[in-house]
């Protein structure tokens, strides 16, 4: 199919970038990164697109404490930047982010961008499903309007979000841990190129005397249209004492938290297995990063 393209904009602030996109409707399309934006333009399933709208020139990069003792992640910071930054590379309660980004190559660190990579809704991507086990809030801006969606709402389906026609996320808030909490990210991949068969982000916050006093089991990759949130897993967990018996409850009960995909990369019975290893795995890692 051909491409309809004819305008190309790159917007020097949010205003300008709002005009453009209420201008030409359902025939626009934002690009951040561009990483899944070509991918789209070279399947040809960017036909009904006429227009796209660079955002890179509006500033929203940055990592910087949020006002709660939070972490805030403006949207056009890019993958590397994040996986360099401090503020989370120190912090054990935001290691599944830095874990995430060990799978993407290189090309894709330097170019792709936090807004895109949640804004594309592919539960098959990686960052997200730390974030949703951090409980992130996604922050936006509409026509200049300002609203604070939880990742919890925001993946409504396949390439699906809770973003309305023109709205621009601006960033990505992690609020801030409750004391002893870690957390941890794993993925299950048939090459480093590969997006996810699977994969688990955790959070883990323990009480004094070490039992787990909360938890968080977000699955992504092949478990359906969007992330789930093992919630069976995480009652299974939640009051045991932290450590083997407690993450192998948490991690039988994963499989009745989700549909495992059935496609040509693995089977259903296959995904099922990795899950509860890969959640037994996940937890561990967080409660060794406790110390
Ligand atoms: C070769 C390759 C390997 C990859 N490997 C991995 C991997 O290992 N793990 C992984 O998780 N991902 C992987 N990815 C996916 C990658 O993470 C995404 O393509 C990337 O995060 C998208 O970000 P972007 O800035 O390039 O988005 P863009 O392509 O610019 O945009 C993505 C979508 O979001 C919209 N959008 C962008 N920014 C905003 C915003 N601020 N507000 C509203 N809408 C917006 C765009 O309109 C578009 O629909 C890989 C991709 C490729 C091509």
């Amino acid at each position: 199919m051909a491409l309809n393209l004819d305008d190309y904009y790159l917007p020097a602030s949010l205003q300008e970038a709002t005009e453009l996109l209420q201008r030409y409707g359902a025939g626009a399309m934002v690009v951040a990164g561009g990483t899944f934006v070509h991918g789209l333009e070279v399947r040809g399933l960017l036909t009904e697109t006429v227009a796209l709208v660079d955002i890179s020139r509006l500033g929203l990069r940055g990592i910087g404490a949020s006002s709660k003792g939070g972490v805030s992640i403006q949207a056009l910071t890019t993958l590397a930047e994040v996986a360099a930054a401090p503020l989370i590379g120190k912090n054990p309660a935001l290691a599944a982010i830095n874990d995430a980004l060990h799978y993407p190559p290189r090309q894709i660190l330097n170019a792709a961008t936090v807004g895109g990579c949640v804004a594309a809704a592919a539960p098959l991507y990686d960052l997200p499903a730390a974030f949703l086990a951090l409980d992130g809030q996604v922050q936006t801006s509409l026509a200049g309007r300002q609203r604070s969606i939880p990742l919890d709402e925001f993946f409504v389906g396949l390439f699906e979000s809770a973003l309305q026609r023109g709205e621009i996320i601006t960033a990505i808030d992690i609020p801030a841990p409750a004391a002893r909490t870690a957390s941890a990210f794993l993925k299950l991949e048939t090459n480093a190129n590969d997006l996810s068969l699977l994969n688990v982000a955790v959070r883990l916050t323990l009480d004094k005397a070490g039992n787990c006093a909360d938890c968080r089991i977000i699955l992504g990759g092949g478990v359906g249209e969007t992330y789930v949130r093992a919630t069976g897993a995480e009652a299974a967990l939640r009051g045991q004492a932290a450590g083997e018996a407690g993450f192998a409850a948490a991690a039988a009960a994963v499989v009745d938290d989700f549909e495992a995909v059935e496609d040509h990369r693995a089977s259903a019975a296959y995904r099922r297995h990795i899950a509860q290893v890969y959640v037994r795995r996940t937890l561990a890692t967080a409660l060794a990063r406790l110390g």
